[in-house]
């Protein structure tokens, strides 16, 4: 019975329907890519196909995998009491509880009847791309169910303007690293890695070992235990790149966090002292540039500063946002004046947009030169806004602010100093609802 059960694949995702009765396969491939090794294997889902006879039998059945180049790695998990109605889920009877969907492919007269089964592999740690062979066990008899791949997706290292750009996301991770232990002498590590493997985190120790300083594998005291690094070191850019996926279950990896909450409100004070003490634009500068948390409204991926727009013009900012926005930024200081007496825009505010106005006809002639310069391309680019920055909102009452915000041009949005300081705020308690 279990030699009618046939393997279609891996499948990168797998999403059941509120119906019930239907289920998406995203990716569904005999090759699995992984941006990252080690990886649990139980974090893989596969798809079988079979009649509901052949499911029927699978109750009390082993599926085992192991690796192909090493048959004698092996994991095993085991088949709960699975109903083979048109959809049915069980859990596993073992510990590791699996979830499984089971939906019914019928043909145009409902008489040939198959079956589809998601589920996921035993528990198992990989340390490199291997083949997984699969088998089904039940009562002395041993089906083989197939083979696939795993593969390495290696990630790019973070740019500079990347580097930047995370450091304006409140949920980013300071440290990405897993730990491993020899079973055999009792010896942990936690291998640590930065964003920036040209920097290193000062609390090493013997427990705690720097990635990058480790030639290509990890070795224990005594020797039983290694592990290959390569996979980690060029596969952490893309946990880096996007903080959240750390979570996805399978990676192994642990992180700290860039930001704590009282760190965010001690720099929207820090700030709020800075603004209302008459500084100078260049100061304002420097401090936007060494917290970029600031731009974290705009959902900044690249953060590039000073960039050139051809050689005419300089602007203070440019951020590449997640939604392709290339968005210009124009600063002037806190102390510069909003209204005129009349309650027109004042001189500086009005120089401000006329700046914005230069930019743009610049890049409304050579959009594609201003883009390249910047070292993006076209496709990454799918819009490009403006924005000036200058003076305090609370200077002035609030019917002139008002006055002011709808006189401004539809040439750049604007906003005040402390507008960033209300956005600082809200990421603070942004961080303290996580
Ligand atoms: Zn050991």
């Amino acid at each position: 019975m279990l030699d009618e059960i046939h393997f279609l694949g891996t499948v990168q995702q797998a999403t059941h329907h509120a119906n019930a009765a239907s289920f998406d396969l995203i990716g569904l491939s005999p090759i699995f890519p992984s941006t990252i090794f080690p990886l649990n294997l139980s974090s893989t889902r596969i798809v079988v196909s079979g009649t509901e006879a052949a499911f029927s039998a699978l109750v009390g059945a082993k599926l085992i995998a192991s690796l192909h180049e090493t048959p004698s790695v092996v994991a095993e998990s085991n088949f709960g009491h699975a109903e083979p109605t048109e959809v049915a889920a069980a859990g596993g009877s073992s510990p590791r509880s699996q979830f499984v969907t089971l939906t019914t492919l019928k043909n145009a007269e409902g008489l040939k009847t198959r079956n589809v089964l998601v589920l996921p592999l035993p528990p198992m740690t990989i340390e490199q791309p291997c083949v997984v062979t699969l088998r089904l066990e039940k009562e002395g008899e041993s089906n083989l169910l197939g083979h696939f791949a795993y593969a390495f997706v290696k990630s790019m290292p973070l740019t500079e303007a990347e580097l930047q750009a995370r450091r304006s996301r409140v949920g980013a991770m300071k440290e990405l690293g897993v730990a491993i232990k020899c079973l055999a002498c009792g010896m942990t590590s936690q291998l640590v890695s930065l964003a920036n493997p040209a920097e290193q985190p000062p609390d090493l120790s013997p427990t705690r070992q720097w990635l990058y300083s480790l030639a290509d594998q990890w070795q224990c005291a005594c020797g039983k235990t290694t592990m290959t690094t390569k996979y980690l070191k060029e596969g952490l850019p893309a946990y880096f790149r996007d903080d959240g996926s750390i979570n996805h279950t399978g990676t192994l990896l642990n992180g700290v966090p860039l930001y704590q909450n009282r760190a965010i409100n001690a720099l929207a004070s820090d700030y709020h002292t800075l603004i209302n003490s008459s500084p100078s634009e260049e100061i304002v500068q420097v401090f936007l540039e060494n917290h970029p948390l600031f731009w974290s409204f705009l959902s900044p991926v690249q953060i590039i500063h000073k960039p050139s727009i051809l050689t005419r013009y300089k602007a203070d900012f440019a951020i590449l946002s997640a939604s392709k926005s290339l968005i210009f930024i124009e600063i002037e200081k806190p102390t510069t004046r909003l209204t005129k007496a009349n309650g027109g825009l004042s001189a500086d505010v009005q120089a401000g947009f006329d700046q914005v106005r230069d930019w743009r006809t610049v890049i409304a002639d050579h959009r594609l030169a201003v883009i390249n310069e910047l070292g993006l391309t076209p496709d990454q680019v799918h819009q490009i806004r403006f924005i000036v920055i200058a003076g305090l909102a609370h200077k002035i009452s609030p019917n002139q602010l008002h006055k002011f915000r709808q006189n401004i041009y539809a040439e750049a949005e604007f906003f005040t100093f402390d507008d960033l300081e209300a956005f600082i705020h809200r990421l603070s308690g942004a961080l303290g609802a996580l």
